[in-house]
């Protein structure tokens, strides 16, 4: 099966294997890469799917995106990934919580947020595309972060062969647990730097990096090139598709679903690429019926489901839950291009980096709605979720409490009685603090405190990753000027 770009009308120009677009990340004329099509899954084959563990439904599905890897090279890099040492809790638990609803715990993985899911194979995908393309050079990949992505990408590439990963975050833009979990980082191929200004200074000061070509010449010259781990690349995509019909499998397992009952699946969403999975899983036939796009403040998604109005030009939130705070969601670019095509793709594309807005046809939209439904969270709902599922048995973190809002939202305004899948993204322990403050309504400020506080309260153990990190020793304490972020990088390849 072959890749190409969501902006190129023209689908020879760009055709590239699985491998090469696993290396190349972004197309060359800035779409995002896409297959071809979209293979199918029958009942037969969620028959077959539903007796295997989870390493070898991810390998099996796995295998029909990327067809240049072969099923035992699958194997075993799904198997190294979501191994029980890494997944101690399992690679994704289903849990029932109630009144039809389902918990699909993401974050059982080495730093307790989703971004594991995709960031333990990912790099192992990068580092078989490496050899598949005959690539003599080391990769550097090059990360801003905001604090999840950044030391999720640091546990999936430490000493992976032929990657060196280098990840730039905000000194003061990172809670504490998150700097810490960066600062200790293990691995011999890992390198952390805080930069003194914010988040948006780290970001720009990384595309700059990419953009400028004295850099990538002198890095040639150390028999280096740079690679993103951004949630764009098709290699972090296609891992999150597995855990949806996998998810699908376990209800039917547990006997709540026969096989092609319709689900309802709710996603905490930020930049589309969780949701986006979830909705490749259904074109290939899971039989989901709605997919949930549940947004924080920065309701952006919302606005455009209902109205088909894309506008980025607004008030940015700073919210408790940080991973969704985002204006700019990148891959709604490939739902765009799966209904609209690539010409109409390119031509929004355009309108949102000119002019931060666009506005789908009317067609488009009632394609869009025929599947997705959009609500938004307020902080103080969110809050005030966290306590009352709580009270009610089941602990969330921040991200998932904008997700079980919005799946109660939906069934009260439609009455929809099917199962219901609600993607947990985090670990309640990796933001301790809002979690505590939410419960109790008492004055929690310090998440490494309340890490403690939090298992007093709900007695649920925190996970090793989080507590373990306390009393490992700090290996980075560098930090630069935006402007010297340059020579941080050319340091690294020396
Ligand atoms: C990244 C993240 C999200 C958002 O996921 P997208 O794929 O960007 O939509 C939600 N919750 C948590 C905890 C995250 O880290």
């Amino acid at each position: 099966m072959n890749y190409i770009s969501t902006r190129d009308t023209n689908s020879e120009k760009y055709r590239v294997s699985s491998a090469q677009a696993i290396k190349m990340g972004l197309a060359p004329d800035g779409g995002l890469f896409m297959p071809e099509e979209i293979p199918t899954l029958s009942s037969n084959d969620i028959e077959k799917l539903r007796a295997l563990p989870y390493n070898e439904r991810a390998a099996q599905i796995m295998s029909m995106f990327l067809t240049d890897y072969s099923y035992d090279e699958l194997l075993a890099d799904c198997s190294a990934a979501y191994s029980e040492e890494r997944f101690p809790g399992g690679a994704a638990p289903l849990r029932f919580i109630g009144n039809g609803t389902y918990s699909l715990e993401l974050w059982h993985g080495p730093t307790c947020a989703f971004k594991d899911m995709a960031l333990q194979l990912m790099p192992r995908l990068l580092s078989r595309a490496l050899v598949k393309t005959g690539e003599k050079r080391t990769a550097q990949i090059l990360v801003a972060t905001s604090g999840d992505t950044g030391k999720a990408a640091l546990e999936g590439y430490r000493d992976i062969n032929q990657i060196r990963i280098l990840v730039f975050y905000p000194e003061d833009g990172v809670s504490a647990i998150q700097k810490l979990q960066m600062t200790t980082q293990e691995g011999s191929n890992v390198r952390v730097c805080a930069i003194k200004g914010n988040f948006d200074d780290a970001q720009n000061g990384v595309k700059r990096i990419f953009a400028d070509a004295e850099i990538a010449d002198k890095l040639n010259d150390s028999n280096t090139f740079l690679s993103s781990a951004n949630s764009i690349n098709w290699g972090r995509l296609a891992p999150q598709i597995v855990y949806y019909i996998s998810a699908y499998c376990d209800l039917v397992n547990r006997g709540d679903i026969f096989i092609g009952e319709k689900i309802n699946v709710c996603v905490p969403t930020g930049n589309f690429g969780n949701i986006f999975a979830a909705y490749i899983a259904r074109k290939m036939g899971l039989p989901i019926k709605k997919l949930i796009c549940a947004s924080n403040m920065n309701n952006v998604l919302t606005d455009f489901i209902e109205t088909g109005i894309y506008d980025r030009n607004r008030v940015f939130h700073k919210t408790m839950s940080p991973s969704m705070d985002i204006l700019i969601s990148s891959n709604l670019e490939r739902l765009i291009f799966l209904i609209a095509g690539a010409e109409k793709t390119a031509a929004y594309m355009k309108q949102l980096s000119e002019k931060g807005k666009y506005q789908v046809d009317s067609d488009i939209l009632a394609e869009i709605k025929d599947v997705f439904c959009g609500y938004y969270c307020s902080e103080e709902n969110t809050a005030d979720i966290i306590r009352r599922y709580f009270n009610d048995g089941y602990l969330s973190d921040t991200h998932t409490a904008v997700g079980l809002f919005s799946a109660d939202k939906y069934k009260k305004e439609t009455g929809d009685q099917a199962k219901l899948v609600v993607a947990s993204t985090a670990s309640p322990y990796k933001f301790a603090a809002d979690v505590c403050r939410s419960i109790d309504g008492g004055a929690h400020n310090d998440d490494i405190a309340a890490q403690k506080e939090l298992f007093q309260i709900s007695k649920m153990p925190v996970p090793a990753p989080l507590s373990r990190v306390l009393s490992l020793p700090i290996r980075f304490t560098q930090s630069v000027n935006p402007n010297d972020m340059a020579d941080v990088v050319l340091d690294c390849a020396k």
